[in-house]
C-alpha cells in the first residue's frame, strides 16, 4: 500500500453513507456491539474505544464498550456478559490473542460475528475480519528511523554519513500479542545485514525474538531489562541505539539511561503509537522516533465492517486476503498505513492533521 489510506477511508465512508461529523443522527435504535479494549494504561487504546464507539453511534448501533486492563480473565467475562446481554458483533483488541477460543465458540453458537480489532485472535475459527495497520512495515520503519538516527541511513535531506560500528539493544512486544511478532520480524528484515557485517553490534547477545519480549507490553519490566543489561554490558563502553516496539517501552528504555548517566545526548530510541509523552519526549530530543498510527481511520474502517457485516454483507473494505492466518484460518483484513515520525515531521504528521493541538505538545 504506498497510496495514503486517508482518501480511500473518506470514499468508504461516503460509499457506504456514515453520516459526517457534526451532522445530526437518529438516536441509536440499531444493533448492540460489544467493544472490548486491552487496556486504559495506553492512551492508543482510550482514542480507540472512542473512536469506535462514536463511529459505530453515528451509524445508529448501540454500544458497549469495556476495558479489561490487561487481565485475560477480565476480557473473557466481559465478551461472555456482552453475548448474554444480546450483543449483534463483537468487536474485539485482545489481551492475549490466543485466550479467547472459549468465548469466540460461545459468539459463534450465538451466531455473533466477530472483528478482530488491531491485534489478531488466533487459534480460532471463529473470527470473521480483521482490521489492522501493515504490522510489518510497522517494524520495518521503526528500524529504519534506528539507521537514520545513527547516521547508517539518508533521512531528513542528510546524507546517511556513519559507518559505525555501533552497540544497540533489541526489544519486543508482548509474546502473547501476534503484531509483536510481525514488528519484530519487519525490523530485523532491516536490520539482518547491519547485524551480520558488524555494523550494528548487540552487546547483550539477546536478539532472538523469545529473549527480547516484554510481556503485556510494560514500561517499567523494560526499564528493569535495560538496567540489567547497561550494568552487565555497558560498564566500559556505552550503548548507541534501542529498538523500541511501542513508546510506553521507550519511556522505561529513556528512564533507564538516565538513571544511568545517559544524556543530555541521548541513544537512538524508537517508538510507536505517537503517544503524547513521547511526542513531548521527540520534541525535547530525548526519543528520537515513533510510528505513528491514525486510530481514527482504523475505528472509521472497523465500524464501517461492522455495520456491513451486521446487514449481513461482506465489508467492501477487505485489501487483505493472505497475510493474516491465525492458526486455523487466513483472516480476510483491511490494513491501513502508518506513518514514521520523528522531530522533523512531527508538525505536518501529528498536528497538521489535527491529531494533537500545539498546546497539547506544549
Ligand atoms: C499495537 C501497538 C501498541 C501495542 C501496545 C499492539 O498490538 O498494535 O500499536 O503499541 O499493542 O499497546
Amino acid at each position: 500500500l504506498s497510496r495514503s489510506v486517508v482518501p480511500v477511508v473518506a470514499l468508504l465512508v461516503t460509499a457506504c453513507g456514515a453520516p459526517a461529523a457534526g451532522q445530526q443522527v437518529k438516536p441509536a435504535e440499531g444493533a448492540l456491539v460489544g467493544v472490548t479494549m486491552p487496556t486504559t494504561s495506553s492512551e492508543r487504546w482510550i482514542h480507540d474505544g472512542e473512536n469506535i464507539k462514536r463511529d459505530l453511534e453515528r451509524l445508529g448501533h448501540r454500544v458497549d464498550l469495556r476495558y479489561a486492563e490487561n487481565d485475560v480473565p477480565s476480557q473473557v467475562k466481559q465478551i461472555e456478559s456482552q453475548i448474554a446481554d444480546g450483543a449483534k458483533l463483537l468487536i474485539i483488541a485482545s489481551v492475549d490473542g490466543s485466550a479467547l477460543t472459549q468465548p469466540l465458540q460461545r459468539a459463534a453458537d450465538a451466531r455473533v460475528p466477530v472483528i478482530a480489532y488491531d491485534r489478531l485472535l488466533r487459534d480460532s475459527p471463529y473470527v470473521d475480519f480483521y482490521a489492522t495497520f501493515e504490522n510489518f512495515r510497522v517494524g520495518v520503519y521503526q528500524a529504519e528511523s534506528l539507521l537514520a538516527g545513527l547516521g547508517l541511513r539518508a533521512a531528513d535531506g542528510r546524507p546517511s554519513s556513519a559507518k559505525g560500528p555501533f552497540n544497540v539493544e533489541l526489544f519486543a512486544g508482548s509474546p502473547d500479542d501476534n503484531n509483536a511478532t510481525f514488528f519484530f520480524n519487519g525490523a530485523m528484515s532491516v536490520l539482518k545485514p547491519y547485524l551480520d557485517s558488524g555494523t550494528l553490534v548487540v552487546r547483550s547477545g539477546q536478539t532472538d525474538f523469545q529473549s527480547v519480549t516484554t510481556p503485556r507490553w510494560d514500561g517499567e519490566t523494560a526499564r528493569k531489562r535495560m538496567e540489567d543489561i547497561l550494568a552487565t554490558t555497558y560498564r566500559r563502553t556505552k550503548v548507541n541505539g534501542v529498538l523500541s516496539p511501542y513508546d510506553g517501552i521507550s519511556l522505561g528504555i529513556l528512564a533507564a539511561l538516565k538513571n544511568n548517566g545517559y544524556g543530555p545526548v541521548f541513544p537512538i530510541v524508537t517508538g510507536q503509537d505517537a503517544e503524547l509523552a513521547s511526542v513531548k519526549s521527540i520534541i525535547a530530543d530525548e526519543q528520537y522516533s515513533t510510528i505513528y498510527k491514525d486510530t481514527r481511520e482504523l475505528a472509521t474502517v472497523t465500524a464501517m465492517m461492522a455495520d456491513a457485516a451486521l446487514k449481513g454483507r461482506t465489508p467492501p473494505q477487505l485489501n487483505n486476503l493472505n497475510d493474516y492466518d491465525n492458526g486455523v484460518k487466513v483472516v480476510p483484513a483491511f490494513l491501513l498505513n502508518p506513518v514514521s515520525v520523528n522531530k522533523a515531521n512531527y508538525h505536518k504528521v501529528l498536528v497538521e492533521s489535527g491529531y494533537y493541538t500545539d498546546d497539547q505538545l506544549r
